[in-house]
């Protein structure tokens, strides 16, 4: 299988915005960013999407997650934020290496009625 984008954004082949990182994860600003901070935070493990973690992935999962509360605190966002993941082409993913988007500073009115 041939290296995804964020592979080698945390390869470093690719250079990037990076805000945080640690043993599991990196988080990078956004390149197109849809809110004022708008960052994905992104395993260094490749799992192509949320539907194909496997149990062995429940720590990492979990991680994620942490860092954005993390990242919350870091950078003063008043823990007021949302998190997206994208899982297919068809909800909107482009690329396929598991990453969760945290966008803060904007509502996004998204809940149904
Ligand atoms: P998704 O559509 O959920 O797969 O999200 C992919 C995200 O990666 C999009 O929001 C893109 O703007 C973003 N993106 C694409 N290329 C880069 C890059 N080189 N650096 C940072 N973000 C990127």
């Amino acid at each position: 299988m041939s290296e995804t984008l964020f592979e080698k954004i945390i390869n470093k082949e690719i250079p990037s915005d990076i805000i945080y990182e640690d043993d599991q994860s990196i988080v990078i600003k956004d390149i197109n960013p849809q809110a004022p901070v708008h960052l994905l935070i992104i395993p260094k493990k490749p799992i192509p999407m949320l539907s194909k973690a496997t149990e062995s992935d429940k720590e990492l999962l979990g991680h994620l997650m942490l860092v954005a509360g993390k990242l919350s605190k870091l950078l003063i966002l008043d823990d007021t934020f949302n998190i997206v993941i994208n899982n297919g082409e068809n909800a909107g993913q482009t690329i396929f290496h598991l990453h969760l988007h945290l966008l803060s500073g904007k509502s996004f009115n998204w809940l149904p009625a």
